[in-house]
């Protein structure tokens, strides 16, 4: 497994993505402070989704907001949230697997931890948040070495999760296990990536596509958080699928991601290309080997969908859960979340039913959805 060390001056890593829902939710590019003018931040931006027309209503409305709202720094950003959409005005090229599934959980609190990101950071920095990640990195080093690679450009750190990709899809190719799959497509019109904990064959040769979830309780989770923690997988199956059937296209990253294809790939990137036996001196070479090594290879879709849940402080396995997996009805949910990022509707909240989720959210005390949607509520059961 390589692992890159980076010396850009453009720290954005756009891969940004791993297997554990809540430790890697923290990545640079969601907690970004967003561009507060409407012109875009970055020269070579991707550009976003765009917006739905707007009826006179929706204008007159803005335009209120506008003349409320300027008076005061804070609220001249929540001006700007109005005036592009989600995607543009937290400047993402892309999204995480493990951010549309904190949206699952509540598309509220998704916003409040874009918009707050010293908040976000301070509830990621929790103990068993880090402890979770430790466990993650200490299963993916028991099956892969890690080399580091110097990168210089966002087309070196790409190309390293594209020679990686290449790495492991050999490995499986020979009946062997693989963890932290990078994995990426374009769903719906908007670029996804994340990273599959683990790749491995059952005792009759299946493939086999698991999601390691570590619990301070000793229990299996909620229906709720099953649900969230399904649709990980699920999605994972959908992009890594896409991308051995073939329909990942070159265009599909360097247009999303706004990286050069015609870049030269920097001298360690270069070399390690080189001893893995891959001829590309550019990144727009690279990536064409790389979508054809997986087009070609003999890799089947995962027959299974599982998730581990194991206990933190042991280590000890509490229980596995086995996901269905459809996908149209996975398409039709995605939709219903991406469009709230391509400024097809407003944010929502958890629904009254839902409520005791607000219990344990770190955002409570401000969220305004809360105090006008159930202002009393106080317990709920959980389902
Ligand atoms: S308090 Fe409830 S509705 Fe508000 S962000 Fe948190 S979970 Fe969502």
């Amino acid at each position: 497994m390589v692992r890159r060390f980076c010396v850009m001056g453009d720290s954005e890593d756009v891969w940004s993505d791993i297997s554990d829902s809540e430790f890697l939710s923290i990545q640079l590019d969601e907690i970004d402070e967003p561009c507060v003018s409407g012109a875009q931040s970055h020269g070579n931006e991707e550009p976003c989704a765009g917006r739905s027309p707007e009826t006179s209503p929706q204008k007159a409305a803005r335009a209120a907001l506008k003349q409320i709202w300027s008076r005061s720094p804070l609220k001249r950003r929540r001006v700007s949230l109005y005036s592009m959409n989600p995607l543009e005005y937290f400047r993402r090229r892309h999204l995480s697997v493990t951010l549309l599934c904190e949206q699952s959980w509540c598309e509220v609190k998704v916003v409040c931890g874009l918009l707050r990101p010293l908040d976000k950071k301070a509830e990621m920095a929790r103990p068993e948040v880090k402890m979770g990640a430790e466990i993650h990195l200490k299963k993916a080093l028991e099956v892969h070495e890690e080399v580091p690679i110097l990168v210089l450009s966002r087309e070196d750190d790409e190309a390293v999760r594209a020679l990686n990709v290449m790495q492991k899809i050999v490995t499986l190719e020979t009946g062997m296990c693989v963890r932290e799959f990078p994995v990426f497509g374009v769903l719906e019109g908007v670029f996804v990536m994340g990273f599959i904990d683990e790749l491995s064959y059952d005792e009759r040769g299946q493939l086999v596509l698991s999601e390691l979830k570590t619990r301070r309780q000793m229990s299996i989770p909620r229906p709720a958080q099953i649900k969230r923690d399904g649709l990980q997988v699920r999605l994972y199956m959908l992009l890594f699928n896409g991308m051995i059937s073939g329909s990942v296209s070159k265009s599909d990253i360097t247009d999303h991601l706004g990286l050069q294809a015609g870049r030269a790939l920097g001298t360690d990137v270069l070399n390690h290309a080189r001893a893995m036996g891959v001829q590309a001196d550019t990144f727009g070479t690279l990536l064409e080997v790389m979508l054809r090594r997986l087009a070609l290879s003999n890799v089947r879709p995962p027959a299974h969908l599982r998730l581990q849940y194991c206990h933190q402080g042991s280590g000890d396995p509490i229980g596995t859960e086995d996901v269905p997996f459809e996908e149209p009805a996975l398409r039709a949910e995605l939709q219903g979340y991406l469009a709230y990022w391509t400024g097809n509707r407003e944010a929502r909240g958890v629904d009254i039913e839902d409520a005791w989720k607000c219990q344990s959210c770190h955002y409570q005390a401000s969220c305004e959805w809360k105090k006008n949607n159930f202002p009393t509520a106080h317990s709920h059961e959980k389902p």
